[in-house]
């Protein structure tokens, strides 16, 4: 006789798009779809947006809620996890407190629950990705921003008042650039894509040498992060010089990071992880060097896996970690 276990349903809330899942207990992905993220009218259709997709692939692919364990969902803003509730979610619109765990309860009659959209990528590469499912992994994220999460004893670390795991505002240059949080020299500064474009056009001001980079800024075209590292791996002079800074302040991060928690796996992704090996051996070195021999023995860095997948299957993951 087989024991049918029930199933998972992670959610992934973006500002441009939803992304669904129905997932089996063991994090395999059975079924997914998405949709647009309606952010119009202060965002007051994007929950019961939810609540109609859900019910309407539930009816599609003839399931019923108590074939459920829950539903996770990863969103934007701050999470009161007491209260069920997320404020704060400026690119949804959401200014005022939104009730997702309440409302969804009401409309799908599955249980909800939430968390904060970095953890839920870290959730998903720790079960389903490069974090191997170990018990302590450390997630960055490298886009527009710099973002991460930490698994710590197997727990997601919250923090006093939610912000554990905000990797990108660790200080690797107390004179360095402005950041958005207001102090200087915040790893997001350097490592996000628009930092590496910023250090970029900086280390342009004062370098003479001979580099395509550098006459792509003096001849005042838009460059991009990948084009800082596909140039750098054309060995481009002003490009590698770029790099290796971008990668010696993310390697420092890390290795402090490595050397307080000593994870099995640190893991970076988003968008200017596609910089692949190259990105990874220099962050590699420059971890090394800040590392205790103990740590350089046992923490191991690892590129992401599952891309922009990571989300549903990290949000449905928070059902089996209540
Ligand atoms: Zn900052």
């Amino acid at each position: 006789m087989t024991v049918t276990e029930k199933k998972l349903i992670g959610v992934d809330l973006g500002g441009t798009t939803i992304k669904f899942a129905i997932l089996t207990a063991d994090g395999d992905i059975q079924q997914k779809w998405s949709m647009e993220t309606n952010v119009l009218a202060d965002g007051q259709m994007i929950i019961p947006d939810i609540i109609d997709s859900i019910k309407h692939h539930l009816k599609m692919y003839e399931m019923k809620a108590d074939q459920f364990d829950g539903i996770g969902l990863g969103s934007p803003g701050t999470i009161n996890f007491k209260e069920g509730t997320i404020k704060g979610a400026y690119n949804l619109n959401w200014t005022d407190s939104v009730y997702p765990v309440r409302d969804i309860e009401e409309g799908t009659g599955i249980p909800v629950t939430i968390e904060n959209d970095a953890n839920v990528a870290a959730l998903g590469e720790r079960w389903k990705g490069a974090g191997n499912n170990a018990d302590d992994v450390v997630f960055v994220t490298l886009g527009t921003g710099v973002g991460g999460g930490i698994i710590a004893g197997g727990n997601l670390l919250h923090g006093a008042n939610g912000a554990a795991g905000e990797i990108g505002h660790i200080t690797v240059d107390p004179h360095g650039f402005l950041c958005t949080c207001g102090k200087r020299g915040c790893l997001e500064t350097i490592a996000s894509a628009t930092g590496i474009v910023h250090v970029a056009r900086d280390r342009a001001g004062e370098y003479a040498g001979d580099s395509e980079l550098k006459a792509m800024l003096d001849d005042g075209q838009d460059i991009s992060a990948k084009d800082v590292f596909d140039l750098a791996k054309k060995n481009d002079d002003l490009a590698l010089i770029v790099a290796d800074y971008v990668c010696d302040s993310l390697g420092f991060a890390l290795a402090n990071i490595a050397n307080s928690l000593n994870p099995k796996y640190v893991v970076i992704g988003g968008g200017v992880s596609a910089a692949g090996d190259f990105l990874l051996d220099k962050v590699n070195k420059a971890m090394r060097v800040n590392e205790f021999a103990t740590i350089k023995d046992s923490t191991e860095l690892r590129l992401a896996s599952l891309g922009n997948g990571a989300g549903v299957i990290g949000a449905a993951s928070l059902i089996k970690m209540k």
